[in-house]
């Protein structure tokens, strides 16, 4: 028998269908709660989300908490978040996960200071560790620098908040024969509640190929400054047919955008190929893509972590290495 505080996944549907990452949180959440020996449970609020609930179950959700209304088919900050918090107060789950989709970034923090509790933004791992015999939720993220793994922990505030980007963790088998409770939850909202509406989304359209659906990525660092810009990454993704990505500081510069930043807070990807470009490998860039295939190397420090994770390292100047690598693989490609 599954006893004790249970663990909730939040399970963002945007035009009623789920979001991946949610699906992701949900093997997560099933491997948590076996080890605490409690329910895996998920929220879900829209409207019209009964097949939704279906398919939460055959991912492992033992109950699924159904919140509907017309009026929050489309996220709604204050309301969510109120709707949320107060199903907390009610049933005080040990443990709550949340997509970083940028929806998911928007909802957790003020879920986690509605219910006064830590919250652990873009975790890269989550595991069940004990303390004195207790167990608690181990939230990793990489950090001083990106040099370390670091372990964050919520000893005395519950439930123990933390986000994970989309693409981080694999989604768990589909098992449609699993069994579920679903629960009806009508919240008291008042037209009022909505001081901020969402009237639409409006869907970004993707320039190039998504680096997240790409065979091949090209990611350019701050290393390129000394080409001049971020031409000739452009060029070789070119050649091989490939998308361009890069870290934190090529976004700085504005040479790619946000949607193109690899890593924990940017996209977590993995192609069969991936070639970093004039990148130091930060482990805040190197969670990013660390199950790709192949991973290529070129930077000029022989002792630049990227070569630690990497399949083949190219020490060297990109100002050479680029211009002849692009002329060798037009003769081929
Ligand atoms: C909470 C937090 C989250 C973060 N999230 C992310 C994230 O999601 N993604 C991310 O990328 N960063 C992130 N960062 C930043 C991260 O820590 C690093 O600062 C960043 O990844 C470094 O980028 P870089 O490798 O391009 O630059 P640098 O570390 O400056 O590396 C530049 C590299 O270029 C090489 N180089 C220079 N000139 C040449 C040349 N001519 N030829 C060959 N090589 C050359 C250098 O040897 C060096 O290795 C985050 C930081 C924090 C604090």
């Amino acid at each position: 028998m599954k006893r004790g505080n249970p663990v909730w996944v939040w399970t963002e549907q945007r035009n009623n269908r789920l979001m991946d990452v949610g699906v992701e949180l949900l093997g997560k959440g099933l491997e948590l709660s076996e080890r605490l020996n409690v329910k895996l449970e998920t929220i879900l609020i829209g409207n019209q989300t009964r097949k939704l609930a279906d398919e939460l179950m055959a991912y492992g959700a033992d109950t699924v908490y159904m919140i509907e209304d017309p009026r929050l088919q489309t996220y709604q900050s204050d309301v969510y978040a109120n709707v949320l918090a107060d199903l907390i107060k009610e049933h005080s789950p040990e443990i709550l996960l949340i997509g970083a989709t940028n929806i998911g970034m928007d909802l957790a923090p003020r879920v986690a200071a509605k219910v006064e509790t830590g919250l652990t933004a873009h975790c890269v791992d989550l595991y069940i560790d004990e303390d004195n015999g207790i167990p608690y939720l181990a939230q990793v993220v990489p950090g001083w620098g990106g040099n370390l793994m670091v372990k964050i922990v919520c000893p005395e505030k519950r439930p123990q908040m933390a986000t994970v980007r989309p693409g981080v963790l694999e989604k768990p088998a589909r098992n449609e024969s699993r069994k579920g409770e679903i629960v009806k939850v009508t919240p008291d909202i008042k037209d009022g509640d909505f001081k901020v509406k969402t009237i639409e989304m409006v869907e970004e359209k993707a320039v190039g190929i998504p680096i997240e659906e790409a065979d091949t990525v090209v990611a350019g660092g701050w290393g390129l400054f000394s080409a001049g810009g971020f031409k000739p990454v452009e060029e070789l993704a070119e050649v091989l047919g490939a998308a361009v990505g890069g870290t934190r500081p090529a976004v700085d510069k504005e040479w790619i955008s946000d949607d193109q930043m690899i890593g924990q807070s940017g996209k977590t990807i993995n192609p069969k190929l991936f070639i970093s470009v004039g990148a130091s490998g930060a482990m805040h860039f190197t969670t990013g893509f660390l199950r790709s295939k192949v991973i290529m190397a070129i930077d000029q420090n022989p002792d630049a972590p990227i070569f630690k994770v990497s399949d083949i390292g190219l020490v060297g100047d990109l100002r050479e290495i680029l211009p002849y690598l692009i002329e060798e693989l037009k003769k081929v490609v």
